[in-house]
């Protein structure tokens, strides 16, 4: 069996251990150490380490003080994460359809749903590319609105030299089989002093000196075990990366010109980091997506639905008084993305063979 991830964090064991044999589990100078490793990454003036990417996205539009009624517009493609964020927050959330080549967020799209109650734009950067923030960005900064990134699956990628998350507030997800890990985490990175220092009282239940409290906050705290495990990560970000892009060029140049699939475009001037290896099966393919994927799982290879419906579309967000009424009928483009996207290993850990393998099951299986 190929996995679709394999997570290997063993260079993490003197790290941990020292935090053991410390007795200071709780958030402490290893966290301190992570964030300042993760700012360099970021290209930002500051990382503030939380428990999750979704706490992260929560903490990054709480410290934007939002009022009830403002609205986020964000992509409807995207783990449930990104809305529960929005809905926790209090805020009201608009969707806007993504592009067919980043699968993020279509600028034009956006640019028909923004209006006056409208104060955050955020894109979430799927697969590990940024969204296309050369016109997102400045889109924001003419409606004067915030920009809170998703960027849960895209550390370490660009637009044009500018890394993932330091547009505005960046959020990051550390979980398990995100490509940087810790188990569980999550990082919010920003340029602004006052946000920063704001995230880190939202952080710790709103405290800055003990038992006084400046807002109501949260316990969003990483603990000192879990950013022991991130730290090497980081370290070797580069190689990690480098050999994600490596498998990613193999599987382009091998799956090219199979019946009914395209390949991930990595588009100018952006930096690809390859969280997944995403393919789109179209309507004249041998198999559906579906009948693929079942097909591959029998030849012993791993694949991803990433995601097989549009966010808001579940029984428990109809109706909910922060989601203006939708269908994926309104976001065409997204929602056939649900129907054709299929993820393939591309992880550090794949070896040339296995790759060799990937390409030549999914090309018998839909009859290349
Ligand atoms: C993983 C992920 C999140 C949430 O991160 P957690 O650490 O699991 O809370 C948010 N958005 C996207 C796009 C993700 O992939």
């Amino acid at each position: 069996m190929i996995p679709l991830t394999v997570v290997d964090v063993r260079d993490a064991e003197p790290l941990v251990i020292e935090v053991l044999r410390s007795g200071g589990l709780a958030q402490g100078p290893m966290v301190g150490r992570f964030e300042d490793a993760f700012a360099r990454v970021a290209g930002t003036a500051h990382a503030v380490a939380v428990n999750s990417g979704t706490t992260a996205l929560v903490a990054a539009l709480q410290a934007l003080g939002l009022r009830p009624g403002d609205e986020v517009i964000t992509s409807p493609f995207t783990f449930v994460a990104t809305l529960n964020a929005i809905l926790e927050a209090g805020a009201t959330v608009r969707f806007a359809d993504v592009s067919r080549e980043d699968f993020a967020l279509d600028p034009d799209a956006v640019a028909r749903v923004i209006g006056p109650r409208t104060k955050v734009l955020l894109p979430v950067h799927l697969y590990g590319q940024v969204a296309d923030m050369g016109k997102l960005a400045p889109l924001a900064a003419e409606h004067g609105l915030h920009l809170v990134e998703d960027a849960a699956q895209s550390v370490g990628s660009a637009f044009e030299g500018q890394a993932a998350g330091s547009y505005g507030l960046g959020c990051f997800s550390l979980y398990a089989t995100k490509n940087v890990t810790t188990g569980e985490g999550g990082v919010v990175t920003c340029d602004d002093d006052e946000l920063a220092d704001r995230l880190r009282v939202l952080r710790n239940q709103g405290m800055r000196a003990r038992y006084r409290y400046e807002l109501a906050g949260h316990n969003y705290r990483m603990s000192e075990l879990h950013a022991a495990v991130g730290i090497p990560q980081l370290a070797r970000l580069d190689e990690l990366v480098a050999a994600r892009r490596h498998n990613a060029k193999q599987l382009s140049t091998g799956l090219a010109g199979t019946p009914g699939l395209a390949v991930p475009a990595v588009l100018p001037g952006r930096s690809h980091v390859w969280h997944q290896y995403t393919v789109l099966i179209g309507p004249h393919a041998m198999l559906s997506r579906d009948e693929l994927a079942a097909e591959l799982t029998g030849r012993g290879i791993g694949t991803g639905v990433y995601y097989p419906s549009l966010v808001f579309d579940h029984d428990c967000f109809r109706g909910h008084p922060q989601i203006p009424a939708v269908s994926p009928e309104q976001f065409p483009v997204a929602h056939r993305l649900t129907q054709e996207a299929l993820s393939l290993p591309v992880h550090p850990a794949l070896t040339e063979s296995d790759v060799d393998t990937v390409v030549r099951e999914v090309r018998e299986a839909l009859g290349a």
